[in-house]
């Protein structure tokens, strides 16, 4: 049967693709996948089955809660919590076996005490800051954690951190933390490193260390083919209306689209709009595309619709259930990321729960 649902289509060969792919890029390090978000919103219970095939081990994400829902899916893998803990999480983050990120001196106290009083060795990772200054210990705090790190109930699995600029691959900020970062792991020579994010990798083998942690690049946002990278989410909806906009005519809330030409404009309505995520700022802004051709959206993205200029459509390839590609090999995240003056992440986060979802199978 039909339906006026928009269709999310996630294709976790090219996810499984990509993860190949950076771990031929990364052949000294291990590939963690960052799967916080529900996998930036794409489906983590489908997605992290296809990664484990593909041998990732390590698995990120933001909270315990979404640590919990990995860990009932999945026993033998790596689960590292990157917001760290509050004292009264220790119990639950030991029962799921989930690893917090320590990234302050009182996180790591937290964890010391609980790990003495079991009398074993909790395993953790330590987070530094090198520029951030978001999460990550300071050096004063790090200071403390070296000195009281003899006597040390924690494993530490990991020295990490994170950049502020890694995507701009010419931003000098890039090698000054990473300087930063070699000169602070220093003080813990024996104890493997993660420093670099999808844009990290990208910037040369001397990032990668033992872990690399990528989460856009596993989707496909934000690097293209000619990194070796394929955007893993198409996105249509069907038109469900068609009018002829005469001359002097608007459309839409607020009249923001006035057709001024002197011939009638054809436009297509189709069922997708903030409440889905599509951005109310790609109003009179975003093209869309029909069979490759270019449908600029016309008037204001309203909750559940946008309307298109279908006018450059031979009218014989238009009809009801006709389907318009939101995202696509046309329609890049990065065009509605540029429109809606935000990034692609924002972009992938933001799609709704009320498209049908489509997983292309994992062959
Ligand atoms: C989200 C996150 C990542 C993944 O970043 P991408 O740019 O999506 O690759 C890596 N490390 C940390 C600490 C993160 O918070």
């Amino acid at each position: 049967m039909t339906s006026s649902r928009p269709v999310l289509n996630i294709d976790l060969n090219i996810i499984a693709n990509n993860y190949i792919y950076l771990t031929k890029l990364c052949l000294a390090s291990e590939v963690a996948a960052v799967v916080k978000a529900d996998c930036y919103g794409l489906g983590a219970s489908r997605i992290v089955p296809v990664l484990q095939q593909q041998g990732c081990k390590h698995f990120f994400v933001a909270n315990y809660e979404e640590g919990i829902a990995l860990r009932e899916a999945h026993k033998d893998i790596n689960i590292y919590v990157l917001n760290g803990l509050f004292a009264d999480e220790v119990v639950i983050l030991t029962e799921y076996n989930l690893i917090p990120v320590l990234h302050n001196y009182e996180q790591v106290r937290i964890w010391q005490e609980y790990a003495t009083k079991l009398c074993k060795k909790l395993p953790c990772i330590v987070k530094i800051d090198v520029g951030m200054k978001r999460l990550g210990m300071s050096v004063t705090d790090f200071d403390k954690f070296l000195e009281s790190a003899a006597d040390s109930h924690l494993e530490i699995l990991y020295i990490m951190s994170h950049l502020t600029s890694s995507e701009e691959q010419d931003n000098p900020s890039n090698q000054i933390q990473l300087q930063k970062f070699e000169q602070l792991a220093q003080m813990l020579p024996n104890i493997a490193r993660s420093l670099a994010n999808s844009g990290a990798i990208f910037l040369g083998p001397q990032y990668h260390f033992d872990l690399v942690r990528p989460g856009a690049a596993l989707y496909g946002i934000c690097f293209d083919s000619q990194n070796g990278i394929n955007c893993a989410v198409q996105l249509h909806a069907p038109i469900i209306h068609m009018h002829e906009l005469l001359p002097g005519e608007s459309i839409g809330y607020n009249q923001i689209y006035v057709n001024n030409s002197n011939n009638s404009v054809l436009t297509a309505t189709i069922p997708i709009g903030y409440a889905d995520g599509f951005f109310r700022s790609l109003s009179n802004k975003a093209i869309l595309y029909i069979d490759g051709i270019k449908v600029p959206i016309i008037g204001r993205i309203s909750m559940d619709m946008t309307a298109i200029d279908v006018s450059m459509i031979p009218r014989d390839k238009l009809f009801l259930g006709k389907q318009v590609e939101i995202i696509g090999p046309n329609s890049k995240i990065s065009h509605l990321s540029g429109y809606a003056k935000t990034n692609e992440y924002e972009i992938l986060t933001s799609l709704g729960q009320r498209f049908k979802r489509v997983y292309t199978t994992y062959l």
